[in-house]
């Protein structure tokens, strides 16, 4: 190998090198000073492919003429160059071999030890796909695309975000099963992919949601979300066409939330975030379609949080106070009064139940403020029993679902008529429809433990949720309440006086009195009595008072 042997002992120590050589586990190259190749083992044959017969003594280049320029190259010639060891790791792409390297510089030229990394690579790009890439679809997983969305956020060049959620996905799960769900998502994500540009990180961000990410769109903002929007919108049409999952034609649509990021850009989160609350806007648009990501509805959002944040306050603050609203029959009688809460806001004055309601149930604060509603206005109910002017007087008390399904809620109710001494009999819970049709054995059974106790039921704004008669005879109810949409609509255009005949009706059939809500003239007075509704509530009479004004308007009241 390094030269003729010229002596015994000198060919002695070559058979021996050579013998080592080829017991090693690398392969070995000796290539000299004109790149010409002076010896290699048989691993190194097996790696390259060649016959060490074959070549010998050939210049290395002029075998593998792919490598020339290639890194390979630079890199020995860098070792000769700079006479110091060169270690990378490549891949030989005529042979599909990654290959270990070690090159060092020798007298002669340089001898190179390589290996075949190979499976290590294959093992390596394994682990990358599964930490980084979804199973189920191959695209980017959430990993993957909140490195690159950072990463794209690190350029300071606009970008946008596509947050693409399937309309009603649950439904395929639920009727056709898991796998089918499986099937519908694959080609979900392939339509999406082919929809943007092939350059676009299109991901599954989870579940049912994807996210793409869209850079190089434009230099302004109201460039990126134009094109942005028009991606979209793509999206939107590429998902007009059935899928076949399993044979079967499905059609699946998408909502879409666009946000623009510049240089001023928040964080990956705020970004994302934005997004989810655009595609949320296009859900609530109607889904299948897209919703352009505004500061508008970010302004919005701020708002819901500060409500919710002073509510948690308000709560502990003692802000909230009852108006009670009197119930009347259609005699002129008052029968008793609906306590409707109030939020004395410190710096907003008095909020109406309808903005901070949806917000509380949202939030489970309607829990500390239900409970604090129940104890008040039995404690109410209690001072009017002690007064002959309305010792008669009946408490309605608003309940909402999420307090209603609380296991612990007929402990309440009956724990805050004990503490205050009112009278069950006097104590009437309002219900809604939706609230009713949420495991109904359940329902039952609450409402009839408290029922055994004096408590009565009635069904508030009646005709305005699902209106599904089959469960109504099944529920212990005392009272219809007619919305008072159907009240104001009798008199215009439209179903609202067969509405209220209905109602009256069903309340008959059904032994429960009705109560018409909104009654706010003579006339719609003499209507619903005319109908039949034994009771009504508007403001024809009194519109929800403070317990010290009801007092007084009660004591003027004829015996
Ligand atoms: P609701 O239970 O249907 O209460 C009747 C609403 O109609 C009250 O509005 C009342 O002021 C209003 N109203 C009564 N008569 C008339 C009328 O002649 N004309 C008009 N235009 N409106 C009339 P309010 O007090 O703003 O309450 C709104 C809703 O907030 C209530 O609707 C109820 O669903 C909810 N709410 C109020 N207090 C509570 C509560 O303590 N707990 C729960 N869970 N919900 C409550
Ligand atoms: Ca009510
Ligand atoms: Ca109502």
């Amino acid at each position: 190998m390094q030269g003729p042997p010229k002596s015994h002992a000198a060919a002695l120590e070559t058979a021996c090198l050579t013998a080592t050589l080829e017991s090693i586990t690398d392969a070995v190259l000796m290539l000299d000073g004109s790149w010409n190749i002076r010896y290699m083992n048989g691993n190194a044959e097996r790696l390259l492919q060649v016959q060490r017969a074959d070549v010998m003594g050939k210049n290395v280049w002029s075998v593998f003429p792919e490598a020339v320029g290639g890194p390979y190259y630079l890199a020995y010639h860098r070792a000769v160059e700079t006479n110091s060891v060169v270690s990378f790791e490549e891949h030989y792409a005529p042979l599909n071999l990654w290959t270990e390297i070690r090159a060092y510089p020798s007298e002669e030229g340089v001898t190179i030890y390589f290996r075949d990394i190979s499976e290590r690579k294959a093992i390596e790009a394994e682990i990358h796909n599964l930490a980084f890439y979804d199973k189920l679809t191959g695209l980017p997983n959430r990993q993957l695309l909140l490195e690159r969305i950072g990463h794209a956020l690190s350029l300071s060049r606009p970008g946008a975000i596509l947050f693409i959620d399937l309309d009603n996905f649950k439904t395929i799960n639920d009727t056709r099963g898991h796998d089918k769900g499986d099937i519908l998502l694959r080609l979900a994500g392939e339509r999406i992919s082919t929809a943007v540009r092939s350059d676009d990180t299109v991901a599954r961000f989870g579940g049912d949601e994807f996210v793409v990410l869209l850079e190089d769109l434009g230099d302004t903002p109201e460039d990126v979300a134009t094109a942005a929007y028009g991606l979209a919108a793509n999206v939107v049409r590429a998902f007009c066409d059935p899928f076949d999952i399993a044979g079967v034609e499905h059609y699946s649509t998408p909502s879409i939330g666009v946000t623009v990021f510049d240089h001023e850009a928040n964080g990956v989160d705020d970004l994302l975030q934005r997004a989810d609350l655009a595609m949320y806007q296009a859900k609530a648009a109607g889904r299948n379609t897209v919703s352009l990501f505004d500061p508008a509805m970010q302004i919005r959002v701020n708002a819901r949080a500060t409500l919710e944040a002073d509510m948690r306050r308000a709560v502990q603050n003692d802000e909230f106070m009852l108006h009670y609203q009197p119930l009347m029959g259609v005699d002129g009688r008052m029968v008793g009064a609906e306590a409707l809460v109030r939020w004395k806001h410190p710096q907003r004055g008095l909020v109406p139940p309808c903005e901070f309601i949806p917000v509380a149930e949202e939030s489970n604060l309607i829990l500390p403020l239900g409970r604090w509603v129940m104890r008040e206005a039995c404690r109410q109910l209690a001072l009017w029993s002690r007064d002959p002017h309305s010792s008669t007087l009946e408490m309605a008390v608003n309940v909402s679902a999420t307090q209603f399904h609380r296991p612990d809620f007929v402990e309440q109710v009956l724990a805050a008529l004990a503490e205050t001494g009112a009278n069950p009999s006097h104590l009437r819970l309002e219900l809604t429809e939706s609230l009713l049709l949420k495991d109904v054995e359940g329902t039952v059974s609450k409402m009839q433990r408290l029922r055994d106790a004096g408590v009565s039921f009635a069904l508030d704004d009646f005709g305005t949720g699902y209106s599904s008669l089959s469960y109504l005879h099944r529920l212990p109810l005392d009272q219809l309440k007619i919305d008072r949409s159907f009240i104001w609509g009798a008199f215009k255009e439209g179903s609202g006086a067969e509405i209220v005949r209905i109602i009256v009706a069903l309340g008959k059939a059904l032994n429960m009195s009705v109560l018409a809500e909104g009654v706010e003239t003579q006339e719609q007075l003499a209507f619903v009595a005319a109908e039949g509704c034994q009771y009504y509530q508007g403001y024809l009479f009194s519109k929800p008072l403070p317990a010290a004004e009801l007092a007084t308007l009660i004591s003027h009241l004829p015996d």
